[in-house]
């Protein structure tokens, strides 16, 4: 079995999920008390968040950057990066190291492709559905068309995942509010749902809705155990 390496805290309430799911495939897969060889660095969330905020993401890049190379030093053979916004720094991330990034976005075009979904609504933060790293990547790399919601749904999906769920904060009506955006972007053509934001899943669940829906940190975590268990 190959060592994960796990670069989180953004927030931990996801990275949790992530260190949860990684030990369930493992053990699911090896069973007994088999568990996943993890280095998981975590980061203060409140210092990429100021980041994020002031525009410096080559300064975030490079806190990153630094983790990700303690996280190789210490033995760790692959690397996932617990957030798809930070992503945005990905290749920075990845100059910086000699051990392969497990992309967020790859793993879960490689699903969505599986499935034949070809139009697909995003959520997650104002920097992934709004900017080109992301959505440009499903497009131009997998041939994925993806819709995001329109300005004052996309600034409540952005403000429920800060406000609310990087905080551990669970609001039913954020949860409708959610699955009424969701609703629309079906009304649109999306045949599925990215919940393109590693807390989101913790809000919305297929229990809450019929639409289907592609949870990247459960198809990340599943990714990084596929990984670790093939020779
Ligand atoms: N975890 C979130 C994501 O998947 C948002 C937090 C962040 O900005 O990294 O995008």
């Amino acid at each position: 079995m190959k060592k994960i390496g796990l670069l989180g805290g953004m927030s931990w309430e996801s990275t949790a999920n992530y260190y949860r799911l990684i030990n369930e495939g493992v053990k699911q897969a090896l069973g007994g008390l088999h568990s996943a060889k993890i280095n998981l660095v975590s980061v203060d969330f409140a210092e990429i968040e100021h980041c994020q905020m002031e525009g410096r993401w080559q300064d975030a890049g490079e806190l990153l950057a630094n983790e990700a190379k303690s996280i190789e030093t210490s033995g760790a053979e692959g690397l996932l990066i617990c957030t798809n916004t930070m992503h945005k720094v990905a290749e920075q991330i990845e100059d910086s190291i000699n051990i392969p990034l497990l992309h967020i976005a790859d793993a879960t075009a490689e699903v969505l492709i599986k499935d034949q979904r070809k139009t697909v609504g995003l959520l997650g933060t104002q920097f992934t559905m709004d900017e080109h790293f992301y959505k440009g990547r499903l497009t131009e790399k997998f041939g994925i068309d993806v819709m995001t919601p329109d300005p004052v749904q996309s600034a409540d999906i952005h403000r429920i995942i800060y406000n609310e769920l990087c905080l551990g904060e669970i609001n039913d009506t954020s949860r409708s509010r959610y699955i009424e955006i969701m609703k629309m972007l079906t009304e649109r053509g999306a045949e599925a749902i990215i919940l393109g934001c590693t807390e989101i899943a913790m809000l919305v669940k297929p229990i809450h809705t019929d639409i289907p829906l592609y949870d990247t940190t459960e198809i990340h975590a599943a990714k990084a155990v596929e990984w670790a268990l093939t020779e």
